[in-house]
This record gives C-alpha cells, sequence and structure tokens, in this order.
C-alpha cells in the first residue's frame, strides 16, 4: 500500500527537471512535454522571467495575508482587470476556488433582487471542479458519482443550445449562465461562433449574469487572452486559474458592472489568495506573454498543428473531427483511445485523452515548429497505428 491515498492514476514516470518544452524524468530521459501539467505551464518549465520574479520575491516577502494591503496584488488585478474587461478582482488558489467565488457572487446578486432560491443555468460537458459546489455545476456525471447529496441550483442544459437556456426565461429564479467558452475536459468542445454572443444577449434581456469559465482556455492560449474574446463577449463574472502563474497556485475571479460590487466586507475570503509569491509569477507571465508574442505564437501554432495533422491523418475513416482554437487543441477520434497515452509516453511524449475519445495536446505557448512536427509526427504515427 502507497502512502498516498489513490485518487489519481499516475503514469510510471517522475521528472526531475524542464527546460521550455522538454521535461528530463529521473534516468535521464527526455520528452516533449505536448500538455504543459494541463495547461498550466504555458511558458513552458524553469522560464527565467517566473524563476527570477519568485526569487527576489522569496527573498522580500512570501505571505502577510488579506489583512493588509498586498501591493503585487494590487498591481496584477489592475492589469487583469485591463486585460478583460472587467473591474474588480478576488484572489484565491485553484480554478475550483475561483468559480466557488463566481457561484457565491451570482447568489449574492440574486439574494440582492430578492431571489431566496437562486439558480444558474449550466451546461452538459462542463467541467468547473471537484468542489462540492463546482461538481455539482459539472455537467460529467462521473465526477458527481457517490458524492450525493450535492449542492442545489444548478440547471443542466445542453452546450451549443441557445434556445436551451432560452427556455428557462419564464423562470424567475435563474440568476446566471455558467459556461466555459470551450470546453477543455468535454473534448475540446468549440461552440458556434455567435454561442456566446446569444448568451450575453440572453442574460442582459433577462437580467442574469453571464459568468465564463476561461480556467483552461484563458491566458493566451485561444491566442487572445481570454478565449470569449475572439467574439468580442464581456462576461460579467471570468474565472481563471491554470496558466495564471505558469504553475505557481492562484486563482482568479474577476467581476465587471453590476456584478463588481456584490462581495462586500466579510462576505468572501482566503487566506493564501493573492500572496506576494503567485502575483510576482502572475505578472511575470503576463509580461512574457506581451513581450514574446506568445498569444500570436499560439495562434500560428495551433494552424500550423491543424494543417500537419489534417495532411497526415485528416482523411482517415477513424478520426472523427480535428477542433481547435489557438493552442486548446483536440483530436477526436471514432473509437476510445485512452491507451494512446501511455503509448505516447513510451515514444516520450507526453499528450492527454479526454471525454474517452479526444487526444487533448495543449502544449506551451512557446512551441516552435520543430516541436510541433514532433507532435504531428508522433501523435499520427500512434493514431495510424491504433486504427489498424
Ligand atoms: C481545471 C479546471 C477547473 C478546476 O481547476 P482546479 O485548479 O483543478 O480546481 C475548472 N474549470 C475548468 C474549465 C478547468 O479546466
Amino acid at each position: 500500500m502507497t502512502s498516498l491515498m489513490s485518487n489519481y492514476t499516475r503514469l510510471p514516470v517522475s521528472f526531475r527537471h524542464g527546460k521550455g518544452c522538454w521535461l528530463w524524468d529521473d534516468a535521464g530521459n527526455k520528452y516533449l512535454d505536448a500538455l504543459s501539467g494541463i495547461a498550466v505551464c504555458g511558458l513552458g518549465h524553469a522560464h527565467p522571467a517566473v524563476s527570477q520574479a519568485i526569487k527576489e520575491q522569496a527573498d522580500l516577502l512570501l505571505h502577510t495575508s488579506n489583512l493588509y494591503n498586498i501591493e503585487p496584488q494590487l498591481q496584477l488585478a489592475t492589469k487583469l482587470n485591463a486585460l478583460c474587461g472587467t473591474d474588480t478582482a478576488f484572489f484565491c488558489n485553484s480554478g475550483a476556488e475561483a468559480n466557488e467565488a463566481a457561484i457565491k457572487i451570482a447568489r449574492r446578486y440574486g439574494h440582492d433582487r430578492g431571489i431566496s432560491n437562486a439558480k444558474i443555468i449550466v451546461m452538459d460537458g462542463a467541467f468547473h471542479g471537484r468542489t462540492l459546489a463546482t461538481l455539482s455545476a459539472t455537467g460529467n456525471a462521473k465526477i458527481k458519482e457517490g458524492f450525493a447529496p450535492l449542492v442545489e441550483g444548478f440547471i443542466q442544459v445542453p452546450y451549443n443550445d441557445v434556445d436551451a437556456v432560452m427556455a428557462y426565461s419564464d423562470n424567475a429564479d435563474v440568476v446566471a449562465v455558467m459556461v466555459e467558452p470551450i470546453q477543455g475536459e468535454g473534448g475540446i468542445n468549440i461552440p458556434d461562433a455567435d454561442y456566446l454572443q446569444k448568451l450575453r444577449a440572453l442574460c442582459n434581456k433577462n437580467n442574469w449574469l453571464l459568468i465564463t469559465d476561461e480556467i483552461q482556455s484563458g491566458i493566451g492560449r485561444s491566442g487572445q487572452w481570454l478565449a470569449a474574446q475572439h467574439g468580442g463577449v464581456q462576461a460579467d463574472v471570468i474565472t481563471l486559474a491554470k496558466g495564471l502563474a505558469n504553475g505557481v497556485p492562484i486563482g482568479v475571479c474577476l467581476a465587471h458592472g453590476k456584478a463588481a460590487k456584490v462581495l462586500g466586507p466579510g462576505s468572501h475570503g482566503s487566506t493564501f489568495g493573492g500572496n506576494p509569491l503567485a502575483c510576482r509569477a502572475a505578472l511575470a507571465v503576463i509580461d512574457t506573454i506581451n513581450s514574446n508574442d506568445l498569444m500570436a505564437n499560439a495562434t500560428a501554432m495551433g494552424d500550423y498543428l491543424y494543417k500537419g495533422f489534417t495532411q497526415r491523418i485528416g482523411q482517415l475513416d477513424a478520426v472523427k473531427t480535428i477542433r481547435y482554437q489557438g493552442l486548446l487543441f483536440g483530436i477526436e477520434l471514432e473509437s476510445p483511445c485512452g491507451e494512446l497515452v501511455s503509448k505516447a509516453l513510451e515514444k516520450r511524449l507526453l499528450i492527454n485523452v479526454t471525454a474517452t475519445s479526444v487526444i487533448r495536446l495543449l502544449p506551451p505557448l512557446l512551441l516552435d515548429q520543430s516541436e510541433a512536427d514532433m507532435i504531428i509526427d508522433i501523435v499520427s504515427n500512434l493514431i495510424i497505428e491504433h486504427t489498424k
């Protein structure tokens, strides 16, 4: 028996160090990382700007608590609000916590309007986290299994179906719509180009908050700071985490307009949230993405992967669709393909399979063409082998 709980299924490898898109295991073998720790290490591993920021801050101060002003937290909030079109920020330590804050904002927003039984519309195939409220909002039965009683107050409808949301227009208990602009865990599901715009219009009409979970799709990965920015949609509440500090734990819930001041003094909090160390790392990440044009690179490399995969495997019957926006990349096969993860590992490539049959690629934003070529080559060969 191991000393760890058995909640994770781990691959038989352990990494010692990394550089850029590459990782080395404890036997010295070198791997190409096409997953970035699940969309976390957008700047790859051991990025000098992030390391430098962490070292500098570690020598100054790690933590004081939110009983006091925290200068790097204020700087990061100002920067994120400018990039995301929002007015206020609440910092926490993970994606699930950011969504908990968003859910609390929606409920308190309803409460302030006299709604005591608030409901939030959520989507089939959604993933919002593993805490009780966020798993209750998640559209995947397996994640909820055995954890009843769940948190009430979520109405689940099909993804990419505006009419299904519109059907609740007369329900006076609805306070918000919560949606991923691109579903990550759900299988890199990309909705119609006008889906979010239509949800925005519905929310405006019904006085609902639009909450976008950009925990996987945000921080440049889609080729914009937020995936919702491709369609020019401004959400009321936006959650970010994964890629924000390149591996230092952080989450943030951003709020705009009428959502910005819903949480008053004493209504919410986090001991670690927004500590100087995490905020300095996040500031370095944002700076580096900007100064190196990494969003443009994510767009270009996404297009490059798409072109390469289309040429190599696009015509195979076994390949259902190739879906992508920047470096959120999914190849859906006709049959389950979970075993490709360990087969790729044998070829020294890190990939993921989600939603049973979708190969998910989330490489660092600084991926270059020769690295993209290796991904195309190895994954295409695995698919060809898989379908024989
Ligand atoms: C990963 C993820 C979460 C949960 O984030 P944690 O940091 O694991 O709590 C929530 N929403 C989306 C879209 C995610 O991809």
